[in-house]
């Protein structure tokens, strides 16, 4: 086990189930004051599909490194797939070919939580979108608020980032949905295996990021790179939160989600509470741009950042069993260990 990293993939999955809380309850309120929402409004938070989301993709990572040492080999690409068919029976009822997941028998996450109609319905269609092969010319956050865990299982950055893309292609067509999720993906690697700062972090992603999106068109990456330029100097001014936000975007796309979400963690490095609050309080998609703020600056900060009342969130004691598993599957393997109990856990006891 180790203790840093067990922190901070929790810091990164509770703060984001938190900011997907707190923006959920008012995703679809326009004319947002600042600081209009700061807390839960009935106590406990209430997380929607892109926490939902989120634990499909931790459980996709788990079961393929479980499956592996059953000597079943599959690809991530291909076990996020397939946890993705057993998200979509939670939301439609409809029984997938394979169980993959094991939370799919988790009661709570098959509640509707106003599921994005990308994801649903290109994975209604049998097919698995690819970066090579695009599902369609959606370019939705629905790619980037559900990928944090596989910014933060593996040890290289750069595979990180290539893996987050391709992770965003599964229901996402279009570039700008999947090249947000590459520096996301890069940018959590570092955030949880570096001790710097913040700045410096996102420096060394930029770095990253500007050798690996050459896979990408360059027109999509270069406006891509204004934009994240763009929410790094509206951090450094003096703006209030939605006036700033404002200049990005509303989040309904993956680029402007990011960015806010970019923004926000810029702006309030040190304090977990207030860039959530500045994350979701505008006109936009307020549940992902929270969500994304919370998984970046969760793994910046860890658990101990999450004030009290964030912490209260639904499905707490899930979110923090996935997170503790991803940090001691990724031990365990980084060390030369044997996954033990976790291949029961995750393969054998499948239905
Ligand atoms: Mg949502």
């Amino acid at each position: 086990m180790n203790g840093k990293e067990r922190d901070k993939i929790r810091g990164s999955l509770l703060a984001g189930a938190a900011g997907d809380a707190l923006g959920y309850q008012i995703e679809f309120t326009r004319n947002v004051r600042e600081r209009q929402v700061t807390d839960f409004l009935s106590g406990k938070g209430r997380i929607s599909d892109d926490t939902q989301m989120t634990l499909f993709t931790a459980n996709a990572l788990l079961y393929r490194v479980a499956a592996k040492e059953r000597g079943k080999l599959i690809s991530e690409e291909q076990a996020i797939y397939l946890s993705y068919l057993d998200w979509l029976e939670t939301q439609n009822g409809k029984r997938s070919e394979f169980t993959v997941s094991r939370i799919k028998s988790c009661p709570e996450l098959h509640r509707l939580r106003h599921p994005g109609n990308t994801c649903l319905t290109a994975l209604e269609s049998g097919v698995c979108g690819t970066l090579e092969k695009p599902i369609n010319a959606s370019k939705g956050c629905g790619t980037v608020m559900r990928i944090a865990p596989v910014g933060l299982f593996y040890e290289d950055a750069a595979f990180c980032g290539l893996l987050s893309a391709k992770a965003g292609a599964v229901t996402h067509g279009h570039e700008l949905g999947n090249i947000p999720c590459m520096l996301e993906g890069i940018l959590l690697n570092i955030l949880l295996h570096e001790e710097t700062t913040f700045e410096k972090a996102l420096g060394k992603a930029l770095d990253i990021f500007r050798k690996e999106s050459v896979i990408f068109s360059s027109h999509n990456v270069k406006y891509f790179s204004e934009m994240t330029d763009k929410a790094i100097a509206l951090a450094a001014k003096n703006l209030s939160d939605p006036v700033a936000i404002k200049e990005i975007g509303e989040g309904w796309v993956a680029e402007e989600a990011f960015c806010i979400a970019l923004y926000a963690c810029l702006k309030y490095s040190d304090n977990l509470t207030d860039a959530l609050i500045a994350s979701v309080n505008h006109d936009g998609d307020s549940d992902s741009t929270g969500a994304v703020t919370g998984n970046i600056l969760g793994a910046y900060l860890g658990e101990k950042a999450i004030s009290e009342n964030f912490l209260n969130v639904e499905l707490r004691e899930l979110i923090t069993e996935l997170s503790d598993d991803l940090s001691e599957a990724k031990y365990r393997l980084k060390t030369g260990q044997p996954l033990g109990e976790l291949i029961a856990k995750y393969y054998d006891n499948l239905e």
